[in-house]
């Protein structure tokens, strides 16, 4: 599933080969992904040209010179490729650039979602409304954190998942950085202390980090005609490690709740 790295990657790959060009072909191949495509996504995106390209939480986001930005989410299974040889039955988006660049979205699940929105208007688009800073802002601090947990009796595990306290952190890397941070996941939320939050921030800033750059040193093949974007085979800490030994000896755990596996270290982490 792509997570806040692999969104961060994609947007780096489609860059050179989308920012300052107009797209002279745009096609939708379906009314939906996880909801319905804007009918006038099309129409909106079609001899428009290409000014910037960004992401939020783990959204990418293509901005152009009509004041409109399109939104892609990639879902459990969307990736783009650039210039394939040949469309695949779940290339669902496909986009062609004047200088004769070719990209589609293949969304084999289709948990993915196509949107477009005025530029001015993107902090009311629904899943933007509520939800709390970038972890690699400045915003994202300790004093945030301890302030979004004031009195939350909930697990920190918990707290961080919600896009509410910090935008578009996923299981893989919640698990790392509170491992990192030597916090146990069912510590309640308003028993960590500043410096404890302190160290927790600055895992989270790490541990994405460390993910991009590995995502940037694959993105000459992202480029490549045919290429795509893969997903960064990390020597994670804990994630998926269960019964391995963690550095300080102790076995990896492994526990599930509400279908979601969460690895930790009882010794490491309190
Ligand atoms: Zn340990």
């Amino acid at each position: 599933m792509p997570e806040l790295p692999e969104v961060e990657t994609t947007v780096a790959g489609l860059r050179p080969v989308l920012e300052g060009q107009r797209l002279v072909f745009v096609e939708p191949r379906r009314a939906d992904l996880r909801w319905p495509i804007p009918v006038d996504l099309r129409q909106r995106m079609t001899g428009a040209m290409v000014t910037s390209l960004g992401r939020r939480a783990k959204y990418g986001l293509i901005e152009t010179d009509r004041g409109d930005v399109m939104i892609f989410h990639l879902g459990m299974s969307g990736r783009w490729r650039i210039n394939p040889e040949e469309l695949e039955k779940h290339d669902h988006l496909l986009m062609e650039t004047d200088a004769g660049d070719r990209m589609v979205l293949n969304d084999p699940r289709r948990f993915g979602s196509l949107d477009i929105v005025r530029a001015d208007q993107l902090d009311s688009y629904k899943p933007f409304v509520s939800m709390g800073p970038e972890p690699l802002g400045n915003e994202f601090t300790a004093a945030h954190l301890k302030a979004a947990t004031k009195g939350r009796k909930v697990p920190i595990k918990q707290l961080l998942l919600d896009q509410r306290t910090v935008a578009g952190l996923g299981n893989i890397y919640v698990c790392e950085a509170l491992h990192m941070a030597r916090i146990s996941p069912s510590k309640k939320g308003d028993q960590i202390s500043k410096p404890r939050y302190e160290r927790l921030v600055e895992a989270i800033k790490q541990v994405l980090t460390a993910a991009i750059a590995a995502g940037g040193s694959s993105l000459r093949d992202f480029a490549q005609p045919d290429g795509e974007l893969g997903y960064f085979a990390k020597d994670w800490l804990v994630y998926g490690r269960e019964g391995e030994a963690c550095r300080c000896g102790a076995p990896v755990r492994r526990r599930v709740d509400s279908g979601r596996s969460t690895f930790y270290c009882s010794q490491c982490q309190k």
